[in-house]
């Protein structure tokens, strides 16, 4: 069974409603410009302003993920998360391997990961 798409919804942070702009200081907002964390990644202000995208209903990086066919479960021993397949019932969209495998590299045009 393929892993059923995730519902939009308002953004669990700032709590904006889908197509808005996040609030200042949002944890999930994703930088348009280099894809990373808008929190937390290096980029300027006024680049990271440029390339502002609005919330989109579902996580940063999920729907790439569930297209690419990256998924993820957290490991026996808890520590961890492991690669599983999409149809196991605790598969989660993988984005650790998505933004920092090297294997999937950031669009800015096009405001999502690509298969590099
Ligand atoms: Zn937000
Ligand atoms: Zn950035």
């Amino acid at each position: 069974m393929p892993y059923e798409r995730p519902e939009k919804r308002d953004c669990p942070d700032c709590g904006v409603a889908p197509g808005r702009l996040h609030r200042p200081s949002c944890d999930v907002e994703r930088c348009g410009h280099c894809g990373g964390q808008a929190l937390s990644c290096d980029c300027e202000p006024s680049e990271r302003r440029a390339y502002q995208e609005p919330w989109s209903g579902v996580w940063p990086g999920f729907e790439e993920a569930i297209e690419f066919g990256l998924f993820a479960k957290r490991s026996p021993d808890g520590l961890g998360w492991v690669c599983c397949d999409e149809d196991d019932p605790e598969a989660y969209p993988d984005l650790n391997r998505l933004a920092g495998s090297g294997e999937f590299a950031w669009d800015r045009e096009r405001r999502r990961f690509v298969r590099n």
